[in-house]
C-alpha cells in the first residue's frame, strides 16, 4: 500500500480502527472475554460491554496496541515511515509524537521482523557463503578476527534470498554447522579462500573458491552477491550512528528482511508480520 492509498485509512480514527480490525491487528471479540456471554456491545468511544456480567473492556484489548497510547491513525503512519526508512527523530517530528513513542513503535516492528525470522528457509542451487565483521570503533586490524567487531555469517542464494546471523566465532565448526543446517546437500557453494570453509565437500556440497588476491571474479566463481549485501547492510547501519551490541541482531534481521523483500510491498508485509506477532504475544 503506497502513501496515497494509505491516506484513505488515516483520515480519521474510526477508519483506521476498522482497517486494523479487518487486518487482524486489533482483536475482535465475538463474545465476552470474561464470561463468554454473547450479549456484548460497543459503549462510549473506546469500550465494549457485556450485558451478562456487566464488565467492560477496551477496544485495544488483546492486541499489540493495548499498551500503546498512540492513535490508530498515527500507528499506521508510523509503520509507513518505518517502511520508507525514516529515522526515529524525523518520524517523531512528522507525526507530532515524542521520540520515545516512535522509538517504541519502530522497535515493535523490528521485534515482529525478528520473531518471524525468515531464515529457516532452505537454500539450494548456487549459493554464496561469506563472513563479515560489523561494528568496532576503528578499522583496526584488517580482516578476520578484528578486535571489538562482531562476526556475522551470511548465506545467499543466487537470484534468491539471503540469511545472516551473528556468530560467536568464525571457526570451521561454527560456520560449517550453519551451512549444513541451511543449505541443501548437493548445492554448489562459492566461498573465498578462508580456511574455515575447508571440508564443505566432505559434507556433500560442491565447492568453488575465489581468490580475491588474484582476480575479483573468475567466470561464475565470485561472491559479489553476498558482498553486495554486506555493503548494503553497512551503509544502512551507518545511519544509526552505532547500534547497541545487544540490539545489533535485531537490526541485522531488519536488513535481511528489507533485502529479501526489496521487490515486494513492504507495508502490506509489515502489517502481516504484526498480525503474526499479535498472535504470538496474545494467546487468550
Ligand atoms: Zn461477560
Amino acid at each position: 500500500m503506497n502513501l496515497v492509498e494509505l491516506t484513505q485509512y488515516t483520515s480519521n480514527e474510526e477508519r483506521a480502527e476498522e482497517y486494523l480490525r479487518e487486518q487482524g491487528i486489533l482483536k475482535t471479540y465475538h463474545d465476552c472475554p470474561y464470561c463468554h456471554g454473547a450479549r456484548i456491545n460497543r459503549v462510549r468511544r473506546a469500550k465494549f460491554k457485556c450485558y451478562t456480567c456487566n464488565r467492560e473492556w477496551g477496544v485495544r484489548r488483546g492486541s499489540i496496541l493495548e499498551g500503546l497510547r498512540v492513535p490508530f491513525t498515527k500507528f499506521l503512519m508510523a509503520i509507513k515511515l518505518f517502511e520508507i526508512d525514516t529515522s526515529v527523530r524525523e518520524a517523531a517530528k512528522q507525526l507530532g509524537l515524542a521520540y520515545n513513542t516512535v522509538y517504541n513503535l519502530h522497535s515493535l516492528t523490528r521485534n515482529a521482523i525478528f520473531a518471524a525470522d525468515g531464515s529457516t528457509t532452505s537454500f539450494s542451487g548456487e549459493i554464496e557463503v561469506d563472513e563479515s565483521y560489523f561494528g568496532g570503533r576503528r578499522k583496526g586490524k584488517r580482516g578476520r578476527g578484528a578486535a571489538g567487531k562482531v562476526p556475522v555469517f551470511g548465506i545467499l542464494e543466487r537470484g534468491g534470498k539471503v540469511t545472516v546471523e551473528v556468530v560467536s566465532d568464525v571457526q570451521s565448526e561454527t560456520l560449517l554447522e550453519l551451512a549444513i543446517k541451511k543449505v541443501k546437500r548437493g548445492s554448489l557453494i562459492y566461498t573465498d579462500k578462508f580456511r574455515s570453509y575447508n571440508g564443505l565437500v566432505s559434507y556433500g556440497f560442491k565447492h568453488r573458491r575465489i581468490d580475491h588476491g588474484k582476480k575479483f571474479a573468475n567466470g561464475k566463481v565470485y561472491i559479489n552477491g553476498i558482498e553486495g549485501f554486506w555493503s548494503f547492510a553497512k551503509e544502512r547501519l551507518l545511519k544509526y550512528h552505532g547500534v547497541d551490541a545487544d540490539k545489533f541482531p535485531l537490526y541485522l534481521k531488519e536488513l535481511e528482511y528489507r533485502y529479501n523483500h526489496r521487490d515486494r510491498d513492504l507495508f502490506d508485509d509489515l502489517i502481516q508480520l504484526l498480525v503474526g506477532y499479535n498472535r504470538v504475544a496474545y494467546t487468550e
